[in-house]
């Protein structure tokens, strides 16, 4: 084909991933001939990942959902009949009409969506809208960032702003704490290895060795859920030996005088060990390091708010850049997410103002306790789920799957391909791939706005998240001027705060498709201090929280399940189970792809060596992992990545493609964390045992 008759398309990347990649879609007639980075991006510099690798794959495969289909097979089994987008429509709506005039009214209608694309329009536009306008149950979207996300904003203020990730490449020092960068963030851990060639030392704080902790320089295998009191050890350490910077704790923070009391009273370096497994020489070197090494970068990341402390824990480090006044220096504090900078426009997009006051709120990790019934308020009669897999993604497994084959419950799911909760609907809707509609991105790992134009029409009958929302709006009555067409939402979305000044939509066409927000490069936020907190300082005392009912200073808050906390369990199941996204899959997303299963594996749990010989396993033995919540069929791994006493099972795999179809979600809990309603999957405690299931059984 002569290069003069293909077109190349700006695209963004849609997981659920830090990154936010600029693509470049090459595109004959209609179809998609290359999917590849844009080299032109700042941040991203032209390299897509290898989730992303067979995306075009993904788009134009076999099995792709094409029409709106009809289930005629019993429920979890997966048979379905095709019919007409009218047939589909009239049967929504007649179910949810039906059910908002009945005693439950509305409420008993639960939406259920994650971030399977991060697109400001198809993730939390008209869905919202929809929704709100309908009165049914508002769903907290909890399951992954919430509660380090709590902890973050008592301490910094709202915004979640921090250091920023194109200024890394000078930082001397970088911890990746409770972070995987090297393969959940890859292009940030790109620029740490240029720091690090610039002279800068890399630290991993994992409790296995992960693949970002066996490149690092320094890995420290904490117990895991314990990182705050590792945090309050460096602290204890930093004050008694003088190496804090008073000057910004005077200027910058509220606070410092009791946290410092705290610290050297509570945590003694002794008392941390014992909590933590980390030794005190390793605890006194890694604050001493900390606060005489500038500038220094800490990455914190998700999985150390999987535990019930989570939001104390990322709260404790969020408050360590203050104490040795880090955030000073270009290339210094610490980095959460990015996604605070961005001053969408973000009510105007969803319209919270139409929901009915005192609205039911449904927290998405509580799911199986709604579908079974053990929430308040009305039944769940109707579910409506899009961008996400509940079946193999939320938490305590065997009660959602219970409620999915409930027979009156009425659930819609509008998928690309055939899904574990795809097998549980009563009406299935095809959706859009990234390449055929058009959005807006943010990202939460850097700072550019990014369009997705579409690149090709959509195949078959599939349509995108909006037009299903504004035909179900159309056909319920709902006014026309609620659920307007994309472009006016993405302009809607650009209406904002001073970050997006200037940012329109013909600009970022203009533009390759990609437009740093309105802010300082580097981004110093609190070189001065002036946090966006009530006291306009980085509050180590947050009043706030002592309103709340939680500690207003720092503190170890433990796991719910760990041998030290639960020990007469950890007797029965005396293994910490961690689950963290195995590379080749992102949450379920690919998970369900041929190359990317294959490339994968089986199911996998890695032991220590001590772990398994006491089992009688061997590399490769398939082991049943169980708890009082349910099990799972895995292979073994003796890797000597993970301590004695925690097992890593990468995931998360589909359930269909599991032996004895189920996943490590059959064992995680419905608990909540100490702030923000986050998910307890690593507080979860299981043993293991020889099998004789194999996939295929
Ligand atoms: S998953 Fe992340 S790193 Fe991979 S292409 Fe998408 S945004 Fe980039």
């Amino acid at each position: 084909m002569p290069e003069s008759q293909l077109r190349v398309v700006n695209a963004v990347c849609p997981l659920d991933c830090p990154d936010t990649c600029a693509m470049e879609v090459v595109v004959d007639g209609d179809r998609p001939v290359e999917l590849r980075g844009n080299r032109s991006h700042p941040f991203t510099r032209g390299a897509l990942c290898g989730k992303m690798a067979g995306y075009l794959d993904h788009v134009q495969r076999p099995d792709r959902i094409l029409h709106p289909l009809k289930r005629v097979g019993p429920k979890g089994e997966g048979k379905f009949e095709p019919i007409s987008w009218d047939e589909a429509l009239a049967t929504i709506t007649d179910r949810f009409k039906a059910i908002a005039a009945s005693p439950h009214g509305p409420e008993a209608i639960l939406p259920y969506s994650y971030y399977g694309t991060m697109g400001k329009l198809q993730a939390s536009s008209l869905d919202r809208r929809f929704f709100h306008r309908l009165g049914a149950s508002i769903l907290d979207r909890t399951i992954c960032a919430s509660a380090g996300v709590a902890g973050y904003e008592y301490t910094m203020g709202r915004g979640r702003l921090g250091a920023d990730p194109e200024a890394i490449d000078g930082a001397k020092l970088i911890i990746n704490w409770g972070s995987n960068t090297a393969v959940t963030n890859a292009h940030l851990w790109s620029r740490m290895v240029d720091a690090r060639r610039n002279g800068a030392t890399l630290v991993a704080i994992d409790p296995f060795r992960s693949q970002t902790a066996d490149r690092c320089d320094w890995h420290i295998a904490i117990r895991p859920g314990t990182d705050a009191a590792l945090v309050l050890g460096m602290m204890h350490v930093i004050w008694r030996e003088g190496l804090q910077d008073q000057n910004y704790l005077e200027q910058g923070t509220i606070g410092a005088e009791a946290l410092r009391e705290r610290v050297l009273q509570d945590y003694h370096p002794e008392i941390v060990a014992n909590i933590t497994d980390v030794p005190v020489a390793t605890i006194e070197k890694l604050a001493r390091a900390y606060a005489t090494t500038h500038p220094s970068f800490i990455r914190v990341n998700y999985g150390l708010q999987r535990h019930f402390g989570g939001g104390m824990a990322v709260r404790a480090i969020a408050c360590l850049p203050a104490i040795v006044g880090a955030w000073r220096h270009p290339g210094g504090g610490a980095l959460l997410t990015t996604s605070g900078a961005y001053d969408w426009a973000a009510d105007k997009l969803a319209r919270p103002d139409l929901s009915p006051p005192g609205t039911r709120i449904v927290n998405m990790n509580q799911l199986g306790d709604a579908l079974v019934g053990e929430l308040p308020g009305p039944p769940v009669k109707a579910m409506y789920v899009y961008n996400c897999n509940p079946a193999a993604v939320a938490p305590s497994q065997g009660k959602v799957i219970a409620g999915l084959m409930r027979e009156d419950l009425f659930t819609v799911v509008h998928e690309q391909v055939g899904t574990d909760t795809v097998d549980y609907a009563d009406i299935v809707l095809p959706a859009t791939t990234q390449l055929e509609h058009i959005d807006i991105h943010g990202s939460y790992g850097h700072h550019h706005v990014m369009l997705n134009t579409p690149a090709i029409p959509p195949r078959g009958e599939a349509r995108s998240n909006n037009d299903v929302f504004r035909a179900l709006a159309a056909r319920i009555g709902f006014e026309s001027e609620l659920f307007p067409d994309d472009e006016t939402l993405i302009r809607e979305a650009l209406d904002g705060g001073p970050s997006l000044s200037g940012i329109t939509l013909e600009r970022l066409r203009e533009e390759s498709g990609s437009v740093r927000l309105d802010v300082p490069s580097p981004y110093l936020p609190f070189a001065e201090g002036k946090f966006p907190t009530p006291s306009g300082k980085c509050e180590l005392y947050c009043e706030r929280m002592a309103l709340a009912g939680l500690d207003p200073l720092p503190s170890y808050t433990a796991p719910l399940e760990d041998p030290q906390t639960c020990p007469e369990l950890a007797e029965r199941y005396p293994i910490q189970l961690l689950s963290p996204p195995r590379p080749q899959f992102l949450n379920s997303t690919f998970a369900g792809t041929d190359r990317n299963r294959k490339r994968a594996g089986d199911p996998a749990i890695e032991l220590s060596d001590r772990d398994a010989s006491e089992r009688g396993l061997h590399e490769g033995d398939w082991v049943e992992v169980f708890n009082d919540r349910g099990r799972f069929v895995a292979r073994v791994v003796l890797s000597g990545a993970v301590r004695p006493g925690v097992a890593v099972a990468p995931s998360i795999y589909w359930n269909k493609h599991s032996p004895g179809r189920s996943n490590v979600n059959s064992t995680t809990s419905s608990g909540l964390t100490d702030m923000g309603g986050g998910a307890l999957f690593f507080d979860n405690l299981v043993q293991v045992r020889k099998t004789t299931e194999t996939v295929g059984d």
